[in-house]
């Protein structure tokens, strides 16, 4: 019997934009997977400077966002739990939970690719799940080549597989905090109600405005 797909989807989300939800929408139906499960990261572990908003607006935001899609979920395992999450752990985690008859299929945006190498146990995460690198504006088309000696030419090869040409969009956390904190409107970056969250808690406003 075929089994399930689940699609995990982590970041800081700081905030969701419109880019998180297409590409990882786009991923989803490629795959064929039945839903998708954002889990939003206390922090980047390899980024040196913390969230900008706290943990309670970023998965406030985050309800907003997909509220009206049932095929997104929210998970708060990583918040909740204590000390630094690995991927590999959350992977585990929802593999134990949904059981042996259902494919985790845990995305990343291509920018992240040349950080895979320091991620805590990375060959284990790629055997463990299938680790898809979506296309991201303004980073190159993804490719492992340069990893095999690393990593082994089994693993390349099911990493190559699961890239997937998700849509580019060209926007990113870092673009909304920044037009944000210059006093001007990001609107068109994020869903409406997550737009207005961000509008009625005054988030993401320099300390000079705020
Ligand atoms: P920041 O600019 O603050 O680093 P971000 O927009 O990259 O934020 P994250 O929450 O860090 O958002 O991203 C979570 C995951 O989503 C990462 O793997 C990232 O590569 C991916 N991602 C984010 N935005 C896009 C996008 N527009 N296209 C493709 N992948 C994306």
């Amino acid at each position: 019997m075929a089994k399930r797909k689940i699609v995990l989807f982590g970041g800081t989300f700081d905030p969701v934009h419109l880019g998180h939800t297409a590409v990882a929408g786009a991923a989803a139906e490629h795959i064929g997977a039945e839903k998708i499960i954002l889990i939003p990261a206390k922090r980047s572990p390899l980024k040196d400077f913390l969230p900008v908003a706290s943990e309670q607006d970023r998965f406030a935001m985050l309800a907003l966002a997909v509220a009206d899609d049932k095929k997104f979920w929210l998970s708060d395992y990583e918040l909740k739990s204590s000390g630094p999450c690995y991927t590999l752990e959350t992977v585990r985690h929802f593999q134990a939970k949904y059981g042996s008859d259902t494919e985790l299929y845990w995305l990343i945006g291509a920018d992240t690719v040349d950080e895979l190498q320091r991620w805590y146990k990375i060959t284990g995460l790629i055997d463990e799940c299938n680790l898809c690198v979506m296309f991201r504006a303004g980073c190159k088309r993804p490719n492992f080549a340069e990893f095999e000696a690393l990593w082994g030419r089994q693993r390349i090869e099911k990493l190559q597989q699961n890239i997937i040409e998700t849509p580019l969009i060209d926007i990113s956390g870092t673009e909304i905090r920044s037009r944000l904190a210059a006093g001007g409107d990001a609107a068109d970056m994020l869903h409406p109600k997550v737009a207005d969250y961000i509008r009625r808690h005054r988030l993401y406003k320099s300390k000079a405005e705020s």
